[in-house]
């Protein structure tokens, strides 16, 4: 189901939904605050006068004093006053159209000789009364004051206060309204980037890569997609890569077999007829090519047989191959014998090795193969009377066979191909007509099976060097 809350949306609502109740919760309280404020200075404010001028007139027993005294004080601040003797009379000058309070309040207050503080009245004609006990030095009562003040004036002041918090509300609602649609933008803004190049990857375009953002955690997103799709994408070219190859190697092998088969079949034909016209003379001959073209075909199979073995990639070398303890130098001698007997004019040299060769953990078989691939090509492309140099080197702890000769090279272009299956030279070069092409990618399948080193450098018409390394054993039976 599609959900119509966008990511975007929820922010906002969010930050909306906290901010705003979040500012009317201040504002209330702000304003219950004040108002409890005002409201405790307004009840100080008349409990000190009337305290203080009791106290002033407590050794006196003329109530009018005092209320001629506290009458002066409260006209100033707006106040009303009463001043009732103990039998509940007025007792002039009063202030005000009271007393607020019944007179049963004031009898009240002189038997309990207790002070009281009360809200009467609703609104702008709400007062707030304070009454209390005047009583002499012998604890005698000689009447009450009740002092009072309208809360008009307070509540103007509230008023006041409630219109600017509102104003202050509704503005600062906006403005959060205002941020939140921009904080909400730039926060989703990294993720709608990732959606979208999420989006463009389940279309199977996989060269987008999401923008990294500034928000730490975002941006570590970001990076860990785009290293996925990384490795993907170059997972993908690997498997294109590979299946491109098992085209070309099939393409190739069937053509590579096509050749001799249709020899075969000529011979096959030429034969069928000489045996009906019991023509025998010819046989040997017919005999002779299509052994010629069995072993071509057998060649091939077994090289690529070869390297379907060598390219079981993820196993050991042990699982693949036969290997044991080698001595480098009987070996390479053995090929030097060999190279001998191939030789058509050119001088074959053997480079005793300086130093100390220590043995190497390889299949004696393939090694051998790789290295009579080398020199088997080394005789092909150097002309007579040129050198072809077979030597071994032992540096940092790994042993390299040498094979280099003075041929006519390999051009630049061409270097990167060598080793590639049925890669083939310009054939005009080189006064070999056949050739498979499988040579140095036999060799190559063989030093990547022993997790060797194969380096090649050639000049054209100056000669080239293969130098083939692997790992020297630092001790009898270790590899
Ligand atoms: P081929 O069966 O053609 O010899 P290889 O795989 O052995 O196949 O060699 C591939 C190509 O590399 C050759 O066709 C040739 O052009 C080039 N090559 C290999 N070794 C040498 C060499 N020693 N000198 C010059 N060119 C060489």
């Amino acid at each position: 189901m599609k959900s119509r809350l966008t990511f975007r949306g929820l922010i906002f609502f969010l930050f909306i939904g906290t901010l705003i109740p979040l500012l009317v919760v201040v504002g209330l309280l702000v304003y219950r605050l004040q108002q409890a404020y005002l409201l405790d200075v307004a009840q100080r404010y008349l409990i000190n006068f009337v305290q203080a001028g009791v106290e002033q007139f407590s050794a006196d027993s003329d109530l009018t004093l005092l209320a001629v005294s506290l009458s002066e004080s409260f006209r100033v601040i707006g106040a009303d006053l009463f001043v009732l003797n103990a039998a509940g009379n007025p007792v002039p000058p009063s202030l005000g159209t009271g007393p607020w309070l019944e007179i049963a309040d004031h009898q009240a207050v002189q038997a309990s000789r207790q002070s009281i503080m009360q809200m009467i009245g609703a609104g702008d004609s709400a007062r707030l009364v304070y009454l209390t006990t005047i009583v002499d030095q012998n604890r005698d009562v000689l009447g009450t004051v009740e002092a009072s003040l309208p809360m008009a004036n307070i509540n103007d002041q509230l008023n006041a206060l409630r219109r600017w918090l509102l104003l202050i509300i509704t503005l600062a609602s906006g403005l959060s309204i205002l941020l939140a649609v921009v904080l909400s933008g730039i926060i989703t803004r990294p993720i709608s980037s990732l959606v979208a190049s999420v989006d463009l990857v389940r279309q199977g375009n996989l060269e987008t890569r999401a923008p990294v953002s500034e928000v730490r955690e975002l941006g570590q997103l970001a990076i860990t997609y785009n290293q996925m799709l990384d490795r993907i994408s170059l997972e993908l070219q690997q498997r294109a890569r590979l299946a491109e190859n098992m085209r070309r190697f099939a393409a190739n092998a069937s053509h590579e077999l096509r050749s001799p088969l249709s020899v075969f079949r000529s011979s096959v034909e030429l034969l069928d007829k000489a045996f009906h016209q019991d023509d025998h003379r010819r046989l040997p001959e017919i005999l002779a090519i299509l052994r010629k073209e069995v072993d071509t075909m057998t060649g091939l199979v077994e090289n690529l047989l070869l390297l379907a073995r060598l390219d079981q990639s993820g196993e050991s070398v042990d699982a693949i191959l036969h290997p044991e303890v080698i001595d480098p130098v009987p070996l390479l001698e053995e090929v030097y014998e060999r190279s001998r007997l191939l030789a058509r004019g050119q001088e074959v040299e053997l480079e005793w090795p300086k130093g100390e060769i220590g043995p190497i953990w390889a299949d004696r078989d393939m090694l051998r193969r790789a290295l009579n691939n080398l020199v088997e090509n080394a005789v092909t492309y150097t002309p007579a009377g040129k050198k072809i140099t077979l030597r071994l080197e032992n540096r940092n702890g790994s042993i390299a066979f040498v094979i280099e000769d003075q041929g006519i090279g390999i051009p630049p272009d061409q270097l990167p191909k060598i080793f590639e299956r049925f890669y083939r030279g310009d054939e005009s070069r080189s006064r070999r007509v056949s050739g498979s092409g499988l040579g140095l990618a036999i060799v190559e399948a063989v030093v990547r099976a022993h997790d060797g080193e194969i380096q090649v450098e050639s000049v054209p018409e100056q000669g080239t060097c293969f130098r083939l390394s692997f790992k020297q054993m630092d001790a009898p039976g270790q590899t």
